[in-house]
């Protein structure tokens, strides 16, 4: 099954709702100018809560074809908790995905495997997509570890999914040593655990999930070595951060053919 690959730009707290706009609308113009054919690749950006109300009256008044989604969301559907916002908040700003799970809400945030696995049941729920994001540590890929550690927390991530909700969902493999860091994981260790994952999917889910599933791969993505990492079988888009943050670089990336 052709599975169409999905290159996004984690923002992460950057860009005000002015810087925003201005961010959204030069990646459009610049994948316009370039002659880039939406369908063949899916292109979203994710942005702070508060750029999001800005960027869909962007996007609809302008007929953008950017989707957008926000880096978080709670687990909860409303209520008393003072600082969070629901799933169907974010559908209501016309969000297509949320991203679950980074690695930077584990660290600062004790998010556990169960938590996210919950997050995206909620976002999957709200008619959205969740980017479910998993990812070893330096000291376990030291230890030559990697695989186990990623496929453990896949199972625990997924457990009491249904194949079709996984068909439907993407998963981030982001090496948290290769995030922010520069350190690029070589296209073969991306492909290693990438590979490794929909394996895990396939004996638990079924062929047809496991065909299905997009992966991407994250940290230190950049123009300069996206096709290689794009060109492994099971590496079906990247979640870029530091990159996208410029229109150029980040058009460069989702035109990587
Ligand atoms: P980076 O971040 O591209 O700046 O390494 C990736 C991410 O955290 O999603």
């Amino acid at each position: 099954m052709a599975r169409t690959p999905l290159m996004a730009g984690n923002w992460k707290m950057n860009m005000d709702h002015l810087e925003a706009t201005h961010l959204v609308q030069k990646v459009a113009w610049t994948l316009d100018d370039a002659g880039f054919t939406y369908g063949d690749v899916d292109v979203a950006v994710f942005a702070p809560y508060t750029d999001l109300r800005s960027i869909q009256t962007l996007c609809e008044s302008d007929e953008l074809r950017i989707a957008y989604g926000a880096q978080d969301v709670s687990v909860h559907d409303e209520g008393a908790y003072t600082g969070e916002i629901s799933t169907s908040m974010l559908s209501k700003l016309g969000c297509s995905y949320v991203i679950v799970g980074h690695s930077e809400r584990r660290a600062y945030h004790g998010e556990s495997n169960e938590l996210i696995g919950q997050k995206a049941q909620k976002v999957l729920g709200a008619g959205m997509i969740p980017i479910v994001c998993c990812g070893e540590e330096l000291e376990v890929r030291k230890e030559g570890r990697h695989v186990e550690y990623v496929v453990s927390q896949i199972d625990e991530l997924f457990a009491g999914f249904q194949a079709a909700d996984i068909a439907k969902l993407v998963i981030a493999y982001e090496p948290i040593w290769a995030i922010g860091t520069g350190e690029v994981a070589t296209p073969e260790d991306a492909q290693e655990v990438c590979g490794a994952i929909r394996a895990r999917i396939e004996e638990t889910f079924g062929a047809d999930a496991a065909a299905a599933v997009r992966i991407q791969y994250g940290g230190s993505v950049k123009a300069a070595n996206v096709q290689e990492i794009m060109a492994q079988p099971d590496v079906d888009g990247a979640l870029v951060g530091g990159a996208s943050l410029k229109a150029e670089e980040f058009a460069k990336i989702v035109m990587f053919r």
